[in-house]
C-alpha cells in the first residue's frame, strides 16, 4: 500500500513527537558511554514504526518505502540516530520477497510484534571488503544442516538482534559460472547460536554504532533456514540493497535538515561585532548552499522510493539518492560546525556528535567511489575498471 500525502504528514508528526520524548541529553550520554539506545528502539518498536514495511497478513501495517523513508528522515531530523535499528526495515525485505511461506509465517509476525529483532546483516568480511563476491565464509551442507565457518566484520547491532541475515559461500568462487553465483542467504538464530559456534566481538568506533566482528566456528544452521534457492543469494540481497540505499538517503536528508535548522538558529542568535553572525553573507551563503543541496537530494530520494514502491527498476536512482544525500548531509554538517565556531566542538551543542555520525554514510553501506563507478560504468557505459 502506498501512503497518501496527508498520511505521510501524520506519520512525520507522530515520529517527531516520539523523538521529542528522548532529549538530546539522552543521546549525549549514550554517545559518551557507547551504550545502545534500548529505550528508544523499544519505543519505536512499540509504536509500530520499525515494522512499517511488513504486510498486514503478517501483522504489520503494510506501508511502502516512502513511509519508511519519512520515518527515518524524521528520526534523524530530530537529532536522534536511527542507525541503531534502521536495518530491520531493509533486511526484512529479503525474507519477505524470497523466503518460503513457512519462513514468513514463522518470523514476520514476531518481528512485527516486536518479539523478535532481525537487524543484523552479515555481508562484509575483512579480506573481501567492497568486493562482496570474494567473501570466504562458507556454508557446507551436511544432512539436514549447513555447517558455517568464517568471519564477518562490521556486523552492526549483532548483540542487539535475535536473528541475522547471513551471506555465505555454498560453492567455491572458482566453480561458479559467474562470481556472484554460489552465494546463499540464511537466517541465523543468533540467540541459539551464541557459544555454539558463534562469537561476537564489539568494535569500538568514532561513533556509537554497536558494530561488531562475528566469528563462525562449525556453526550448524538448519537447512530450513536457507532463504530461496541455494547459490542465488547475491541476487536476493541486491534488491534489499536498493531499499537500504534509499532509506539511508532519507536519513541523510534528515541529518542535513537538522544541521541546517541548527546552523540557522545559531546564526540568528550569536552576536559578534555587535550583530548576529548570520548577517554576514560569509555565514548565510554556506547555509543556503547546504539547503539547496539537501532539497535536491530529497527529490532524488523521493523519486527512487516511488520507483521502488512501484516495483520498477531503481538501481540508478537508489545509488544517486544515497550519494547525493550523503554528500548533502556532510556538506551541511561541515557548514554547521563552521557556523558554530569553537562551540561546534562542544559536546553540549550536539553538532560534533551528528557530524561524526553522518560521516559514516560516505563509507557505508556503500562507499562513494563504488557509487561513482556504478554510475560511470553501468549507467553511462564507460569501460569497466574492475
Ligand atoms: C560503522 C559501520 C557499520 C557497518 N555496518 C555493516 C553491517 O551491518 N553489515 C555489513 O555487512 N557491513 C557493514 N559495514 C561495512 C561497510 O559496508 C563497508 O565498510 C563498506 O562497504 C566499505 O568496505 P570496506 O570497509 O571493506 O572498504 P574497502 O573495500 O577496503 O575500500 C577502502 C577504500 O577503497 C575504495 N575502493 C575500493 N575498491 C575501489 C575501486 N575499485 N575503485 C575505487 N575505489 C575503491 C573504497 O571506496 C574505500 O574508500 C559497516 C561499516 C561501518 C564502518
Amino acid at each position: 500500500m502506498s501512503v497518501r500525502e496527508h498520511d505521510l504528514g501524520e506519520i512525520r508528526d507522530a515520529v517527531t513527537k516520539l523523538c521529542a520524548t528522548f532529549p538530546m541529553q539522552y543521546w549525549r550520554e549514550l554517545d559518551r558511554e557507547r551504550r545502545y539506545p534500548t529505550e528508544f528502539v523499544r519505543a519505536l518498536t512499540d509504536a509500530g514504526w520499525l515494522s512499517c514495511l511488513i504486510p498486514e497478513e503478517y501483522g504489520g501495517p503494510g506501508l511502502g518505502l516512502t513511509a519508511a523513508c519519512a520515518i527515518l528522515e524524521e528520526v534523524q531530523r530530530s537529532g536522534a540516530n536511527g542507525a541503531a535499528c534502521h536495518a530491520q526495515m531493509y533486511i526484512m525485505g529479503t525474507l519477505l520477497r524470497h523466503g518460503s511461506d513457512a519462513q514468513k509465517k514463522k518470523y514476520l509476525p514476531e518481528i512485527a510484534s516486536g518479539k523478535l529483532r532481525l537487524q543484523a546483516f552479515g555481508v562484509t568480511e575483512p579480506s573481501a571488503g567492497t568486493d562482496t563476491s570474494s567473501i570466504r565464509t562458507s556454508a557446507v551442507k551436511k544432512g539436514d544442516r549447513y555447517v558455517v565457518n568464517g568471519q564477518k566484520v562490521w556486523t552492526s547491532r549483532a548483540e542487539h538482534s535475535d536473528l541475522m541475515l547471513l551471506l555465505a559461500r555454498t560453492a567455491p568462487r572458482e566453480q561458479a559460472a559467474k562470481k556472484t553465483e554460489g552465494l546463499s542467504v540464511f537466517i541465523v538464530d543468533m540467540k541459539q547460536a551464541l557459544g555454539k559456534g558463534l562469537t561476537i566481538r564489539p568494535i569500538r568506533t568514532m561513533i556509537n554504532h554497536a558494530t561488531t566482528e562475528v566469528f563462525f566456528d562449525n556453526l550448524e544452521v538448519p537447512s530450513e533456514n536457507l532463504i530461496g534457492e541455494e547459490g542465488k543469494g547475491f541476487r536476493y540481497i541486491l534488491d534489499g540493497m536498493n531499499a537500504e540505499r534509499i532509506l539511508i538517503g532519507a536519513e541523510c536528508v534528515g541529518d542535513a535538515r537538522w544541521f541546517i535548522a541548527k546552523a540557522s538558529a545559531y546564526a540568528n542568535e550569536r552576536k559578534v561585532f555587535d550583530r548576529p553572525i548570520g548577517q554576514n553573507q560569509g555565514i548565510q551563503f554556506p547555509i543556503a548552499r547546504a539547503y539547496m543541496a539537501s532539497e535536491a537530494a530529497a527529490l532524488m530520494v523521493e523519486r527512487a522510493a516511488a520507483l521502488y514502491e512501484r516495483g520498477e527498476p531503481c538501481g540508478k536512482e537508489a545509488n544517486m539518492a544515497k550519494q547525493l544525500a550523503a554528500e548533502a548531509s556532510w556538506q551541511a554538517g561541515d557548514m554547521c560546525l563552521q557556523t558554530h565556531g569553537g562551540f561546534g566542538f562542544a559536546e553540549e551543542y550536539d553538532v560534533e556528535r551528528k557530524f561524526r555520525e553522518t560521516r559514516l554514510y560516505q563509507i557505508a553501506p556503500i562507499s562513494t567511489n563504488l557509487v561513482l563507478s556504478y554510475i560511470a560504468e553501468h549507467v553511462l557505459g564507460l569501460p569497466r575498471s574492475f
